[in-house]
């Protein structure tokens, strides 16, 4: 239902529907909540705030040149952002049964109980409770690192913590130990996720992602009681996605996968990062190209769909060349279809890993923006040209700067 009103001098707009509520102010401010009142977004002055279940706020925006930026909040700031947010609810709960408002469209009639009550639960949740919530979330998960682009509105539930390799010399998503659920821990924790999300799930309506870095990592005598414990906790979730890479998913064959799509998985993401094996051993990263070649192939002849995601600019101009033939030849050999997905991600340089230092000790340049599009153009066109007729699988950006779950 979506509603005008005025309220002071402001123009105001409110939108409840069955999984958010928003508020418009003039169309210059915009704030979002899920149902279970817990503040998602807030756009304002032309930046946009998005906030995680863990408490982080990152904020978006253009510069006057089109470029994109992101950062994220100062804790201090992210609470007070949340404040902020608490307070227009808190306004518009305040004015919205008097006469002061004057309603352009319908008038909320008989839903105005449940417009109350959704401004209620938006106007409690101020910084101090975003605070509370955000530890409470810390006592249920470990680091959720990073979800494929088309999965942030998953639901994640963790069989394990951290990452089986940790040996990728570009990445800093997961510092801790490795470490796999038992069943008897890992249903409390499903148990312990469908409770406090509450409301909150309806805004996750893309099904289950099996976290953490590489679940399928886990051998299937364990990991078949934890697909199962998912289905008697989420019974009507629409499907669990996982990440694996392509050495251990290897291990692991279409009998298995069939086995474990009968259960419920229906997408795998695969982080080739390139079809170039001399730069996968160069950045430690525990697979080959025939390795992940394999893998999708086995999960596509389970009936998995998979997701596919190759690394713009890793390993400079050095690699260059050959990383854009490998990589084809790659994506050429896994048979995409077009109900698979081909992500390309720019390598970002994080402090604290240790490729820049050894990428600029092999004296790799690294590539500059119109060289990475360049890159990517590159692979599109070859793989294009290289499937004739077949069907592609559906291209995107995967852009880790932009996550926030
Ligand atoms: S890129 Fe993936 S496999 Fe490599 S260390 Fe990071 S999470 Fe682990």
């Amino acid at each position: 239902m979506l509603y005008r009103g005025l309220l002071g001098d402001s123009d105001v707009t409110l939108s409840l529907q069955p999984h958010w509520l928003t508020l418009g102010f003039d169309e210059r401010l915009v704030v979002s909540w899920d149902r279970a009142g817990r503040l998602y977004s807030l756009y304002r002055d032309e930046h946009t705030f998005r906030r995680g279940f863990n408490g982080r706020v990152l904020e978006k925006w253009q510069d006057a040149d089109g470029e994109r930026h992101w950062d994220t909040l100062e804790t201090a700031d992210a609470h007070a952002l949340a404040d902020d947010a608490a307070r227009l609810a808190a306004r518009v709960h305040e004015a919205l049964p008097t006469p002061r408002w004057s309603w352009q469209g319908d008038t909320p009639g008989e839903r105005l109980g449940e417009l109350v009550a959704a401004l209620a639960s938006a106007a409690a949740f101020t910084g101090a409770a975003s605070a509370r919530d955000a530890a409470r979330f810390a006592e249920i998960y470990s680091t959720v690192g990073i979800l494929p682009p088309d999965q942030y509105l998953s639901i994640v539930v963790q069989a394990t913590e951290g990452c089986s390799f940790n040996t990728c010399t570009f990445c800093a998503l997961y510092g801790g130990r490795y470490r796999v659920k038992s069943v008897e821990e890992f249903e409390p924790h499903l148990d312990a996720v469908r409770t406090w999300l509450g409301p909150s799930a309806g805004l996750r309506d893309r099904g289950l992602f099996l976290g953490a870095a590489n679940a399928l990592a886990v051998p299937m005598a364990r990991l078949v009681p934890a697909f199962d414990a998912i289905g008697r906790v989420f019974p009507d979730a629409r499907g669990v996605s996982a990440f694996v890479d392509g050495f251990t998913g290897l291990r692991k064959t279409a009998g298995d996968y069939h086995e474990l799509a009968a259960r419920g998985l229906r997408r795998v993401y695969v982080g080739l990062e390139s079809g170039h094996d001399a730069l996968l051993a160069f950045v430690e990263k525990p697979a080959t190209r025939a390795e992940a070649v394999a893998t999708v192939r086995a999960l596509r002849e389970a009936g998995v769909r998979v997701g596919v995601i190759v690394m713009i600019g890793l390993g400079g101009h050095a690699y260059a060349g050959a990383h854009v033939e490998d990589t084809i030849t790659a994506l050429h050999d896994m048979a995409l279809g077009e109900h698979d997905l081909l992500y390309f991600s720019d390598l970002v340089e994080e402090p604290g890993t240790s490729y820049p230092a050894l990428a600029s000790a092999r004296r790799i340049r690294p590539l500059i923006a119109t060289e990475r599009r360049a890159q990517r153009h590159a692979i599109t066109d070859g793989l294009r040209r290289r499937a004739g007729d077949r069907s592609l699988p559906r291209m995107a950006t995967y852009d880790v700067r932009e996550f926030v779950y």
